[in-house]
């Protein structure tokens, strides 16, 4: 059952520019993409080989602006089509793109993705999907779950990238879900966002296999996450996709511990619960991940947040090494204590039919 949104239409990103290398203007979905942009009155830059010529200036307040509305469109490397695992979330990371175009103070990708924060979109989809089967029935980490193995093999398509950010650009997710639903595989495709634009998603032939997770935090913390969908937006896209027949989840991330955190927390879980506890058969997950640094991501966002509030400050923290040996700043045992306690009881009470499937 598709449904209409009350609420106002959500904000679609539109790029300065648009950065098309020539293999990728090579492929369909490359030259969709740059006609899509187009359309939408991006500045198509059709470069004349693979190399991409970012210059930005000096000044890192400029370059990062100009970064992030920078659009390239690049062909991706059997390096990166390569499929990962991604714990705790799914089997296999798979993606689309890498970068967002959104300005979240907390962003986890100023870990892991180096230089300039330019959104890249890969152009070679076909050869994207074709990795999908051949990690079928490989997968170690929901497949081996007592609880998730159900789900079949995961795949995640949002660990680089928000792929609803980009969709009116790329068409690239519709194609993915419309790929898992006619696959017909024990297998689920997975993802998370902070947008709210799922128009174009409602009417696919998803088949159950896609599930959508709504990442949310209270509207009180809007300051730290510029750039994306209003909460009450996600929510509402969230609803309309549970109504479409999608299993849909809620990633309460990252859980910030700030003053009065239980009061905006309970407010949000409550307005969750408005929003899905009346859609008929709803499949509802949830993933809980409190707020953490490394050393590395807080230099790169102190440099592009500069007057963010949000407290990232090693020594109000505990400090734990990742399981490749580097230190991650997290919330100390009594706050993730208390945090952990209010989550779970409240979602129990408010969203009886949710499965919550991690805290971290
Ligand atoms: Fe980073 Fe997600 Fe915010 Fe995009 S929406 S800036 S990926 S945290």
């Amino acid at each position: 059952m598709a449904t209409a949104s009350l609420l106002p239409a959500p904000r679609l990103w539109t790029p300065k520019r648009l950065l098309a290398t020539k293999s990728a203007l090579g492929w369909d979905h490359g030259r969709a993409i740059a006609t899509r942009a187009a359309d939408l009155g991006v500045e198509v830059v059709e470069l004349p080989s693979d190399r991409l010529a970012l210059a930005f200036p000096d000044d890192p307040r400029q370059a990062y602006a100009q970064a992030k509305q920078t659009l390239a469109l690049t062909v991706a490397p059997p390096s990166k089509r390569k499929l990962q695992p991604i714990a705790p979330s799914a089997d296999w990371r798979v993606d689309l793109a890498e970068g967002c175009p959104a300005h979240c103070s907390y962003c986890y990708l100023a870990g892991s993705l180096k230089g300039p924060p330019i959104t890249r979109v890969y152009a070679n989809l076909p050869e994207i999907l074709d990795e999908l089967p051949r990690h079928l029935g490989q997968g170690q980490v929901t497949s081996r779950s007592r609880t998730r193995a159900h789900e079949g093999t995961t795949y995640e398509a949002s660990c680089y990238t928000d792929p609803l950010a980009l969709e009116h650009l790329t068409g690239g997710l519709a194609a993915l879900i419309g790929y898992m639903g006619a696959w017909g595989a024990d297998a689920h495709l997975r993802f998370t966002t902070k947008f709210a634009a799922v128009e174009p998603l409602l009417a696919l032939p998803h088949s159950g296999r896609t599930r959508m997770r709504a990442s949310i935090n209270p509207p009180e913390f809007a300051r730290f996450e510029g750039g994306t969908s209003p909460v009450a937006q996600r929510l509402d896209a969230l609803q309309r996709m549970a109504l479409a027949g999608y299993p849909v989840g809620l990633t309460v991330a990252p859980i910030i511990a700030a003053d009065g955190w239980q009061d905006v927390y309970g407010r949000l879980i409550a307005d969750a619960a408005t929003a899905l506890n009346d859609v008929p058969g709803l499949d509802l997950t949830v993933e809980l991940i409190t707020h953490r640094f490394t050393p590395g991501s807080k230099a790169v966002l102190d440099s592009w947040y500069p007057g963010s509030s949000l407290e990232m400050d090693p020594g109000a923290r505990a400090t734990k090494r990742t399981k490749f040996g580097s230190l991650k700043h997290v919330y100390d045992a009594d706050t993730m204590r208390e945090l952990r306690a209010f989550f779970e009881s409240r979602i129990a009470a408010r969203l009886p039919s949710a499965r919550t499937l991690y805290w971290t």
